[in-house]
């Protein structure tokens, strides 16, 4: 069999194995397509099927997480956690509570995370987890109890050696607030390692709140090193209005880009003087608001669009901060008309196959979110680090230590796929780098 038709027949396995689980079968075979030349080189990895292994979760966590309104009414949701590859660490990455969340949705992130994980280059392996849960409009006191519910549930497979979660879509300071609280006090351990993404004042690291949105931008600013070029005077467009968006913009701002856009799920705003980072972050960050608020606040030169057309805006740069399959074929069609340079992902695979098909084809610098947005998971594992040690950094000697972090990712992806032939395709350099850390300790630690 040669090395394509092998990794047909596993993709077609997993397709059968994982029926309905589309997303899941998306980010699996992007990695797929990548693999070819790496399973050609190195036969003893198909050998000791380590794509077959490393495709398989090492754990699915599914319960149940009852809890009651302020009203007394019941709900039920459901809960997740899918421990995917403990190979260089233990299991790290969110939780997600949104009505989107499936198994599905938990285990493609769980896969991506594995690699991601892998190319900071610290000893994280890969999870993720979540709940069909909606926060939204709920009171401080539901998030409370239905936090507290969830964790009295998980409390007993996570450990600052075992299992390692931190935020995500709908869960940020105030939700790990609660989680931690209700696992100190099942457990009676202050564990402060065991969850990151923490409060300053108990357990956080510096910058960890900023990191995902400044990472992703860092990764930007490596690409277009790549082609001479900077984002000084940049236009950049932005989806998302929540914790990797505004950091994204703040960091884009600060290097002298004008960020003209951002979004939530009914629509986007416009603003053509620059986005008001102080007014974005007083209505979501504080009030808990949305971007039309802004709209209105902010006046004359800002306005308010319904829908999802935020990617018709041009610009020179784009960044989809916002969920997954955000930016279509026709949206990418639409940046290279508009003569758009980088693309870098700050939300999970929020290109579809066809929109990336396009962005690579016209020669767009185009960073797989894997890469681009890995500046949070790494800055968790620095909280750790300083947890571990009963230290806390600066904000600067941790801002100066995630930039390293991004420029040893970009350094790795650019590096790989230049190995493989590939020059300038990060998706190929991001994931045979991380592959071939994971398939490694695999390999090392026998078959488990
Ligand atoms: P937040 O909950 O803080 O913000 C999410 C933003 O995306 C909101 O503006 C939200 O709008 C919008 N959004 C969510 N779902 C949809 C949807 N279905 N359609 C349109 N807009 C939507 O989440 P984060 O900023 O933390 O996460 C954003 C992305 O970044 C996710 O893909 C996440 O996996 C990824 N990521 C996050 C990391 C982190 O450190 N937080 C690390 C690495 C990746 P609305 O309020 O209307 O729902």
């Amino acid at each position: 069999m040669s090395v394509t038709q092998r990794i047909e027949s596993i993709y077609a396995q997993i397709l059968q194995r994982n029926p309905g689980e589309t997303e899941f079968h998306q980010a699996v075979r992007e990695v797929l397509d990548t693999l070819d030349p790496v399973l050609a080189k190195r036969p003893e990895l198909a050998e000791a099927k380590i794509i077959e292994r490393v495709s398989e979760p090492e754990r699915q966590l599914i319960f149940r997480v009852p809890w009651s309104d302020d009203s007394g009414e019941v709900h039920i949701n459901r809960g997740f956690r899918v421990e995917f590859n403990s190979a260089l660490g233990p299991y790290k990455g969110g939780l997600r509570f949104h009505p989107s969340v499936t198994l599905g949705i938990v285990k493609f992130l769980g896969f991506e995370q594995i690699f991601k994980n892998a190319l900071t280059g610290m000893p994280i392996g890969g999870g993720k987890g979540g709940s069909d849960f909606d926060p939204k409009n709920r009171s401080d006191a539901e998030i409370m109890r239905f936090c507290q519910s969830f964790m009295t549930e998980l409390y007993r497979h996570l450990g600052e050696y075992t299992d390692v979660p931190a935020g995500d879509i709908g869960v940020g300071g105030r939700e790990i607030g609660y989680l931690f609280g209700q696992y100190k006090r099942i457990t009676n351990r202050y564990e402060s390692g065991v969850l990151t993404g923490k409060g300053l004042g108990w357990g956080g690291a510096q910058a960890r709140t900023e990191a995902t949105g400044y990472g992703c931008v860092l990764f930007t600013a490596e690409m277009l090193r790549t082609r001479g070029e900077d984002l000084d005077g940049q236009r950049v467009v932005v989806s998302g209005s929540g914790n990797v968006a505004i950091y994204a913009i703040e960091k884009a701002q600060q290097l002298g880009a004008t960020v003209v856009t951002c979004s939530d799920s009914t629509g986007y705003v416009v603003d053509e003087k620059g986005i008001d980072l102080e007014l974005l972050k007083q209505i979501k960050e504080v009030e808990r608001g949305r971007v039309s608020d802004y709209a209105e606040r902010r006046g004359a030169g800002a306005h308010f669009v319904t829908g999802t057309g935020v990617w018709e805006v041009p610009c020179d740069v784009a960044l989809p901060c916002a969920t997954q399959n955000e930016l279509n074929g026709a949206d990418a069609a639409t940046l290279v008309e508009h003569g758009v340079k980088a693309v870098a992902e700050g939300a999970n695979m929020p290109t579809t196959p066809e929109g990336v098909r396009i962005l690579q084809g016209a020669g767009v610098l185009y960073g797989p979110g894997k890469a681009a947005n890995a500046g949070g998971v790494a800055t968790s594992a620095l909280e750790m680090q300083q947890n571990a040690s009963r230290d806390s950094w600066t904000f600067a000697h941790t801002e100066e230590r995630l930039a390293q972090i991004m420029g040893h990712i970009h350094r790795s992806c650019h590096e790989t796929a230049e190995r493989y032939g590939r020059p300038g395709n990060y998706v190929v350099g991001a994931n045979i780098a991380g592959f071939e850390l994971v398939a490694e300790a695999m390999v090392a630690q026998g078959l488990i």
